[in-house]
This record gives structure tokens, sequence and C-alpha cells, in this order.
């Protein structure tokens, strides 16, 4: 399964693949490899097992 998902830091909008734990899902925070602000990200999955992340700012 591949749980690596690419997103757009919402501070510096740099696209940057973030790896997921298999196990995760709701909110999780994690801060942005090139500018380092934090972000929140909603993670749920799809029907068929999909990660869907939605990358918010943190603050
Ligand atoms: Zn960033």
């Amino acid at each position: 399964m591949d749980d690596t998902a690419l997103l757009t830091c919402p501070y510096c909008f740099e696209s940057i693949e973030v790896y997921i734990d298999p196990q995760s899902e709701g909110e999780l925070i994690r801060d942005c490899d090139v500018c380092c602000r934090p972000w929140s990200l909603q993670v749920s999955r799809g029907v068929d097992g999909e990660l869907l992340i939605r990358a918010n700012r943190a603050q």
C-alpha cells in the first residue's frame, strides 16, 4: 500500500511528499520540510483504502 501523499504546504506552497503511518487517521501535526511551519493534516481513507489528506495551517 502506498502511504505517501503529495501535499502543498499552506504556507510556502512547496509540493512535499509526506509519509503517513498506515494506522494513522484523524488529525496529525507535521512540520513542513521546507519552511518548518506546522501543518494540521486531516487524514481519512476512501472506501478502497486510498488516502485522503487535507493540509491546513495549524495555527
Ligand atoms: Zn512550507
